[in-house]
């Protein structure tokens, strides 16, 4: 075998793995029971509650913090807010609606 031959060998079964693991990989984002995991979304700076599915990033059940008191419902300020749920992983996202509403996992 020459060289050249030896690297063109090579080089097919490289290319049928990334193009295998990228089918299976769009494969398993669609065909999937989403797995939601507790999070904090930042969007414009400020932090949401919320969950985000471990296998696509679609996030749900976000909603601004809030705290009882005598009036009724008080939003807790951001740094609160963060330093609260500091021990939750953080995503900045562009946006909270559709279907963009999503982190990168
Ligand atoms: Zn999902």
């Amino acid at each position: 075998m020459s060289n050249k031959e030896r690297i063109s060998v090579d080089e097919i079964p490289k290319y049928k793995k990334k193009l295998g693991s990228d089918i299976s990989k769009a494969e398993r984002k669609s065909k999937h029971k989403h797995e939601y995991k507790d999070c904090l979304l930042v969007y414009n700076g400020s932090p949401y509650k919320g969950k985000y599915c471990v296998i696509c990033g679609k996030i749900r059940d976000w909603d601004v913090c809030r705290e009882k008191c005598q009036y009724g419902y008080l939003q807790l300020p951001d740094e609160i807010v963060f330093k609260r749920y500091s021990n939750l992983e953080q995503f900045e996202v562009s946006t909270l609606w559709g279907p963009d509403a999503r982190v990168l996992v």
